[in-house]
């Protein structure tokens, strides 16, 4: 069995922001060499997202919009986890909704994905370094 190890690191703009990182998956998909196993990658912050979806601006927006709604960002006082001094509870309640990681299964050397499926970072608490694994296993 075959097995490949990457980190990819991100470092936002914004405190919120949904990055399609599909092409870099790919690349490492092409770079261990693996044609058929699982793929995984997933997020090594609490307070960051690995998902599946559409690549579509309007769905990104919604996106923004509700996790805002179930998790407003102010006022920071209204989080418990805030009064150990950080200013994040938000962005660890909008990570539980994304979820931590996706398994994507390798056929014939390629993500064996349904029509629009796309990978995305989801970063809620951004402004500094992050990193996602990638992690594949396989023939
Ligand atoms: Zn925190």
């Amino acid at each position: 069995m075959k097995h490949y190890r990457k980190e990819l690191w991100f470092n936002t703009s914004s405190r919120m922001e949904l990055i399609n990182i599909t092409r870099d998956v790919e690349q490492c998909l092409n770079d261990s060499g693996i044609q058929e196993g699982l793929l995984l990658v997933n997020a090594m912050h609490i307070t960051a997202s690995v998902f599946i979806n559409d690549d579509e601006s309007g769905l990104h927006q919604d996106y923004k919009i509700w996790l805002e709604k179930l998790a407003p960002h102010a006022p920071i006082s209204q989080y418990r986890h805030n009064n150990t001094g950080e200013d994040n509870g938000d962005a660890h309640l909008k990570r539980q909704v994304m979820g931590r990681e996706v398994v994507v299964a390798i056929s014939d050397a390629k993500l064996d994905f349904g029509p629009w499926e796309q990978i995305f970072y989801g970063e809620f608490d951004g402004r500094r370094k992050k990193r996602v694994l990638v992690k594949i296993i396989g023939e």
